[in-house]
């Protein structure tokens, strides 16, 4: 990400003002950062959801912004897990493989694949009112990582959930990256999240970057003063 600018009105203010980053492939990266601070609006700009105002968002060295969001190689996962109540768990899954045309024998073999790594192979013919909160997020999580993207991303995928399954759901969420050897980046105000989740964490405060390091970094050494009173260690 090079530069990124975001105003949502012509002479409003900046909400993203000069945001650069780089991530590896593979790497679990985390947006952490106060309501409001920008995080939600950059991860709906990498996915094409919204506008850019200026600036360059580059996946494998091509510049992604102006694609169709379709084209761009990214999954998106949301708070809301947006999963259609009239279909069953496996026609959710298939649906945006459908939308690609993918042929029926894939579709089976793919949506089984995915069902297996997010453990929900045994419900794949329930609709979704018959899951509970954090299976259903597991449907949604299914469903964005059945199109094999460059990138996925979640937009405070488990804030909806209760305390404990919160905890659990952030490890299952980290082995699927694992298993699918995906690059992610994770939205959340949630400081202990962040800790437990991150390769690296990315501070976002007004708009821009106050440090990108690993969560041990940024404890231990923050950069300025709000990381250090957002994360850090009490002076
Ligand atoms: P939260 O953790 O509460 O979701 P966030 O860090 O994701 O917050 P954003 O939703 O990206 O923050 O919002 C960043 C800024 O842009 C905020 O000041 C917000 O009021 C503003 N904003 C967001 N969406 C719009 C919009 N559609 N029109 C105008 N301003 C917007």
């Amino acid at each position: 990400i090079r530069n990124l600018k975001k105003r949502y009105t012509k002479n409003g203010p900046l909400v993203i003002d000069d945001v650069n980053l780089s991530v590896d492939k593979g790497e679990f990266i985390v947006f952490l950062g106060p309501s409001g601070c920008g995080k939600t609006t950059i991860i709906r700009m990498i996915a094409g959801l919204e506008d850019v105002t200026s600036g360059e968002i580059m996946i494998e060295g091509e510049n992604i912004v102006g694609k169709q969001p379709k084209d761009r190689g990214v999954s998106m996962i949301f708070q809301s897990y947006a999963i259609w109540p009239h279909m069953t768990v496996f026609d959710n899954i298939a649906y945006p493989l459908k939308l690609q045309k993918v042929g029926k024998d894939e579709v089976e073999r793919r949506v089984r694949s995915v069902a297996q790594a997010t453990d929900i192979t045994g419900m794949l013919d329930r609709y979704p009112a018959q899951m509970s909160g954090g299976q259903r997020q597991r449907v949604a999580v299914s469903r964005a990582i059945v199109v094999e993207p460059k990138i996925f991303l979640m937009d405070e995928p488990l804030s909806n959930l209760d305390a404990k399954l919160r905890v659990s759901m952030r490890t299952e969420l980290k082995n699927i990256h694992e298993k699918q050897h995906s690059t992610s980046i994770f939205v959340t105000h949630d400081q202990s999240e962040a800790m437990s989740m991150a390769d690296r964490i990315v501070v976002i405060y007004k708009g821009r970057i106050e440090q990108i390091g690993t969560p041990m970094e940024v404890y231990m050494d923050s950069a300025t003063k709000f990381v250090a009173e957002f994360i850090g260690t009490p002076p």
